[in-house]
């Protein structure tokens, strides 16, 4: 702590965010921070070792304008509709740098990924954090009219609840002279993109990564739609930072993923069924279960008191999020596994219960 006369008032002003539990413990169940149930398409192996077998002593492509071709292709946008990143952490890091003013209050729901008041933070920008809805969904009038810009997850996180495309872009038009971010972490396991509005918008920026629904999450790469003019800020903002933000296997993994359209589509349509099958086997032993979007459930039971449970499915190897904050702290966040894994956790789940 005598360190920090040394540290500038930004280093002293932050509050980093804390990522769920990485446990290195082979028998664990990890189902606590919504990384994919199945590995990465074969092809991305692939390309993987393919780019590491050669010209790893040359940098990058500082533009990734192969990886952002493929992007563009798949949702029907050009190359300058597209930024790419070092994770989508980056991406909303660049975002918050690039869009959001010190000084003009941004708006964002109360109950979200809590990354966003450590940028808002970190970069001084005023936040407020409007109240979801009873049912926990996020009321889009809440958002409407924001002096400084908006931002929201969808589907939400942690509540895995989707805003329908209408109420996202009431909220679009009713900030017209501000950027609205969408942050569509999960929305490949939910019902449509806001990406099909890039093109009538030019105050959405639409974020969305590679680590969720392409399995990626260890090859950090997350990416943006939006305007040729709000994409031209972000690139500002990485060239100003870093000029390689994504490296020569990032590069050619994730450009194999978006090219691998079945294996995408296959597990994307196996998490979702698992979803549904786990939704009604934890229904069944009287968890109320939200009516998830994304890759995980969130889920409270009728009895027993969720930060317990979180401890007892520990106890039994089974690794779940668990949130101390108010509204939603007796709820547990859980990752949507294999079926086998889900039979597991239910499984312990009656034990504990009964
Ligand atoms: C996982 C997640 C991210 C971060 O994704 P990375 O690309 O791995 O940095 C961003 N937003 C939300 C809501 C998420 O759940």
């Amino acid at each position: 702590m005598t360190t920090d006369k040394f540290w500038s008032t930004m280093a002293k002003r932050a509050e980093p965010y804390v990522p769920g539990l990485q446990l290195n413990n082979p028998d664990i169940i990890k189902l606590n921070t919504n990384e994919n149930a199945y590995p990465p398409s074969p092809k991305v192996i692939e390309a993987i070792k393919d780019a590491a077998s050669k010209d790893l002593q040359l940098y990058p492509s500082p533009t990734a304008d192969r990886l952002k071709e493929s992007i563009a292709n798949h949702y029907s946008l050009s190359n300058d509709q597209v930024f790419v990143g070092n994770g989508s952490d980056e991406v909303l890091a660049f975002s918050f740098m690039a869009f959001f003013e010190p000084g003009e209050t941004i708006k964002y729901p109360n109950i979200t990924y809590s990354f966003y008041p450590v940028y808002a933070k970190l970069f001084d920008i005023p936040f407020e954090e409007v109240p979801l809805n009873d049912d926990l969904t996020i009321e889009p009038e809440s958002l409407f009219q924001s002096d400084g810009g908006v931002i929201f997850p969808n589907p939400n996180a942690p509540t895995s609840l989707y805003m329908p495309l209408a109420s996202v872009e009431a909220v679009i038009q009713a900030n017209e002279n501000k950027v609205v971010i969408v942050d569509e972490a999960y929305v490949d396991f939910a019902e449509a993109s806001a990406a099909s509005l890039v093109n009538k918008y030019k105050n959405l920026l639409v974020i969305k990564t590679t680590s969720k629904s392409r399995a990626l999450a260890g090859l950090r790469v997350g990416y943006a739609l939006g305007d040729q003019s709000l994409i031209k800020a972000l690139i500002r903002m990485k060239d100003s930072f870093n000029s390689y933000t994504i490296d020569r296997l990032a590069l050619a993994g994730a450009t194999a993923s978006f090219e691998d359209k079945d294996y995408f589509n296959q597990t994307t349509e196996k998490i979702v069924a698992t979803r549904e099958r786990a939704t009604k086997q934890l229904e069944a032993i009287r968890f109320d279960v939200l009516p998830s979007a994304t890759n995980f459930l969130f889920i409270r039971h009728d009895t027993e008191n969720a930060a317990e449970l979180y401890e007892k499915l520990l106890e039994k190897n089974i690794l779940v999020r668990y949130f101390d904050v108010p509204l939603v702290n007796n709820y547990l966040r859980v990752t949507v596994g294999t079926n086998e894994q889900m039979d597991e956790l239910v499984h312990k789940l009656k034990e504990i219960i009964e």
